[in-house]
């Protein structure tokens, strides 16, 4: 059941009443359709979330010319045969989570004549479900993007993104958090980066655990059923 456009306003309106005016609101509207997308845009929302290639590629083609301003942030785990069809359009890629996705980004990114922003996506929670680079890998991306800089000249690493575990312990998913912002830190303040300034983006926190993510710097929060209703 899809939520009648007066709710997404007010849930939209009730949840910016609650953010930090430096957090900004990615509003996942991955399994709603066009239409929930459009009411949530003409409460001003404007920055959207998608996990799915397909799904975000049919919306952009269905909005692009009513609503050319919407950001569309790719948010899920992506295939990097599927990159293609981002390029083109995509605003942020939230989850890279290897060397040979952000090979490809860069390399489709180029070919349009874009640099994509990006976050690499860190696998912080306890579920091995969940996706994500582990410390080691993901410090090995950054020098990476360090050591072959003109050649990335394609991406631009903007900073990173996590989920955390599924669990009540609202004292675990608060040390979660504050463990991508000690990493964040720490990229961040170490020479590891070509230009530090654009390395300014902590994207943590959903529908159930984003006022601990606020509270431990989360600089973009990705919020789903809060608004959209449940899918
Ligand atoms: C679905 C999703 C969200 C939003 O989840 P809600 O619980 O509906 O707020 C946030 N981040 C990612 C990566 C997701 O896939």
């Amino acid at each position: 059941m899809e939520l009648p456009s007066s709710e997404i306003e007010t849930n939209l309106r009730n949840l910016s009443a609650t953010l930090p005016e430096d957090v900004r609101l990615v509003a996942v509207s991955k399994f709603h359709p066009a239409e929930a997308v459009i009411s949530a845009y003409k409460a001003g929302q404007r920055i959207f979330g998608e996990s799915r290639v397909q799904e975000l590629v049919g919306k952009y083609e269905q909005l692009h010319q009513v609503a050319p301003d919407i950001k569309w942030h790719f948010i899920g785990s992506l295939q990097t045969n599927k990159v293609k069809y981002l390029a083109p359009f995509v605003d942020m890629i939230q989850s890279v989570d290897s060397e040979r996705l952000l090979e490809e980004i860069n390399r489709c990114a180029l070919k349009h004549g874009r640099c994509i922003p990006i976050l690499l996506e860190v696998h912080i929670a306890q579920e091995e479900s969940k996706g994500g680079l582990e410390e080691e890998e993901l410090l090995e991306l950054v020098e990476i993007l360090y050591e072959r800089y003109e050649e990335f000249a394609g991406v631009e690493l903007c900073g990173l993104m996590t989920m955390a575990s599924l669990t009540e312990d609202e004292v675990q998913i608060e040390a979660e958090f504050l463990r991508l912002r000690s990493l964040f830190d720490r990229i961040k303040y170490s020479g590891m980066l070509r230009r530090p300034d654009s390395f300014c983006e902590l994207s943590m926190g959903m529908s159930g655990d984003y006022p601990i993510a606020v509270r431990a710097g989360a600089t973009l929060v990705r919020i789903g059923s809060a608004i959209f209703g449940e899918r």
